[in-house]
């Protein structure tokens, strides 16, 4: 039948069990769930005028399927979470290759011995590469943080150049920080990799929706007892009681058409926001996309280059590598980084995760915890750096707590 819209000026709170907002993975896969296993009659509210969240994916003006807000590739080791996409759509294997492009030459992204040979040459990358083994093992992956921290003059030097050539200013590009001033388990997530596989991810699942990921969310919010009221901000249904007029008071309760709403309230939204930003604004990153279409089968080598020591933009990604779609044109996106300075305008792409925006973070947390119906989740709400698949995890897991 098709997701079921409405209009947020029509509905009867009494005739919802359960409000979910943002229907990206967190509150589709909830919504769903309270729905189906529930039985729970479901209202999900989404500011957006699709549904999606950061996944949605539509065709462009050439016909090429493109993701709105950033690629996004899936690839996971949790076994419940793909199977629980898989449920939604066929997939196509896609094993995501990213390439730096370092002054005009080709290096793979993360750093392995490939790039050793391309950087160092064969010689002297056999060399070092004994090392590397000899030090963390072969097939090994060491985060930069790690390999800086050796003392050993060979390895300082692999070290060094990964420092420069792959990290240092790509990171000063996203974050406006340098890399020993980012959390290390951000460069982490991009560790070097003592082996020939050029993949950017070995998880045992990866791949793409074949048919992209709007329709995978069309599938997954198409059901009989869910509504979906787009273009509607959370702070338009719901009021905030608290239990006293103290700032940093407890919530008493959510109230939704002027009457308290019991059931579970599922907020994938920025919790700051939520709170009018009353300990001030938790800090993010936001991003540009630049498109650019050209005649040609392709523009680049493969899904996505790192511009890891030029340019203003991180990086270039080529969709059609990550669709498989065949068209004699093509569509890049070049990716700007930005702070995050008005919320009106701007999408809070990242947390900027570390030990003190934690703590500023958990002071919004604080607030909601004696409300019991009151469940933030994903990206935004819980303020962390997650994949799709561990937020596809964390929402099964929620329902399972709230409907067995
Ligand atoms: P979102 O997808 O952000 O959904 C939140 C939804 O809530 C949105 O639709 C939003 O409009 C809505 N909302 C927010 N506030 C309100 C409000 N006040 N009222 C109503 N609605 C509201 N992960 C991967 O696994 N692989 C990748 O390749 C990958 N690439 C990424 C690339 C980029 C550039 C970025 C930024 C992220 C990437 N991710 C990737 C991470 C992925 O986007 C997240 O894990 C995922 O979006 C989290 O889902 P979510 O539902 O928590 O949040
Ligand atoms: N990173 C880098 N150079 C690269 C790739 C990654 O410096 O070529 C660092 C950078 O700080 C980045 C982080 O590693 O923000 C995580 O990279 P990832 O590709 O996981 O970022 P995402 O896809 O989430 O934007």
């Amino acid at each position: 039948m098709g997701v079921r819209y409405c209009d947020f000026k029509d509905i009867d709170r009494g005739d919802f069990d359960a409000v979910v907002v943002g229907s990206g993975f967190a509150g589709g896969v909830v919504a769903r769930e309270l729905a189906e296993r529930g039985g729970q009659r479901v209202l999900v509210i989404e500011k957006r005028s699709h549904i999606g969240g950061n996944m949605y994916d539509e065709a462009d003006d050439a016909g090429i399927l493109v993701h709105r807000y950033g690629p996004h590739i899936f690839h996971t080791n949790d076994k419940r979470a793909f199977d629980y996409v898989r449920r939604f759509t066929e997939w196509r294997d896609y094993q995501h290759e990213v390439l730096a492009d370092w002054y005009g030459t080709y290096l793979p992204v993360p750093f392995n011995k490939n790039s050793m040979e391309i950087a160092f040459g064969k010689e002297k990358a056999a060399r070092l590469t004994e090392k590397l083994i000899e030090t963390f093992g072969d097939e090994r992956k060491v985060t930069i943080t790690e390999l800086r921290a050796q003392d050993d003059p060979e390895l300082s030097e692999i070290a060094d150049f990964i420092y420069k050539n792959v990290f240092l200013y790509y990171t000063q590009k996203q974050w406006g920080l340098t890399p020993e001033e980012v959390d290390p388990s951000v460069t982490a997530r991009v560790p070097v990799f003592v082996s020939r596989d050029n993949r950017y991810f070995q998880d045992a699942y990866q791949g793409m929706p074949a048919e992209g990921y709007t329709p995978l969310f069309e599938r997954m919010l198409d059901h009989e007892n869910i509504q979906v009221c787009l273009d509607t901000e959370a702070e338009n249904v719901f009021e905030l009681e608290f239990e006293s007029s103290d700032e940093s008071a407890p919530l008493s309760a959510i109230l939704i058409k002027s009457a308290p709403f019991e059931g579970p309230i599922v907020y994938t939204g920025p919790l700051d926001e939520l709170f009018l930003s009353r300990f001030g604004r938790l800090p993010y990153r936001s991003l540009d996309f630049v498109y650019e279409t050209h005649d040609a089968e392709h523009m680049l080598p493969c899904g996505t280059v790192n511009f890891t020591v030029t340019e203003d933009y991180t990086r270039i990604t080529e969709f059609k590598y990550l669709t498989g779609q065949k068209s004699d044109k093509t569509t890049i996106m070049k990716e700007y980084s930005r702070s995050y300075d008005d919320p009106k305008r701007q999408i809070p792409y990242y947390a900027i995760v570390g030990d003190e925006n934690a703590a500023h973070y958990e002071r919004y947390r604080e607030l909601t915890k004696s409300l019991p119906n009151f469940h933030p989740l994903g990206r935004l709400a819980e303020y962390r750096y997650y994949n799709m698949d561990v937020i596809i995890g964390r929402a099964l897991a929620l329902a399972d707590e709230l409907v067995g």
